[in-house]
């Protein structure tokens, strides 16, 4: 692919273009599958066709996801991030509620059903993941 900073051309899993140091699909200037000049606002790209608004800013973190359900899993907050809102809703009032009343074993349970989540998140590979819980909004584990 081509870095959309610079339009020098970058190796797919590259995190930092080499040419420029920015993240390849972060910038709008160039295309990133023909390398052509490109306007930030651009939806498709004029001389291949690709789409130019997928791949980059809207893409869920793996990493955020899995540390957010191990560190903050309890209250759901890694459902809330992936837009999974029934579910952190639902993690959030058995975490706090029925901790309350069961002396926080349910926040208990919660918490480890967190856990495993983010563990799980963290062992899939990005495209896995994008696929898994971005795309299909597989809403547990
Ligand atoms: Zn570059
Ligand atoms: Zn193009």
């Amino acid at each position: 692919m081509y870095c959309r900073n610079c339009g020098k051309e970058v190796n797919e899993q590259a995190v930092a273009c080499p040419a420029c140091g920015v993240p390849p699909l972060a910038e709008k200037k160039f295309c990133n599958n023909c390398g052509v000049e490109t306007a930030p606002n651009q939806a498709l790209c004029t001389q291949c066709g690709v789409s130019l608004t997928a791949g980059s800013s809207e893409s869920k973190n793996k990493m955020a996801a899995g540390l957010l359900a191990i560190f903050l899993g309890g209250l759901g907050i890694h459902k809330f991030y992936l837009g999974y809102n029934k579910e952190g809703v639902i993690m959030l009032a058995v975490s706090l509620g029925g901790g309350l009343v069961t002396c926080g074993l349910a926040s208990a349970v919660i918490a480890i059903i967190a856990l495993i989540e983010g563990v799980i998140y963290l062992t899939k590979s990005d495209q896995e993941f994008e696929q898994i819980y971005v795309q299909n909004q597989k809403g547990w584990f």
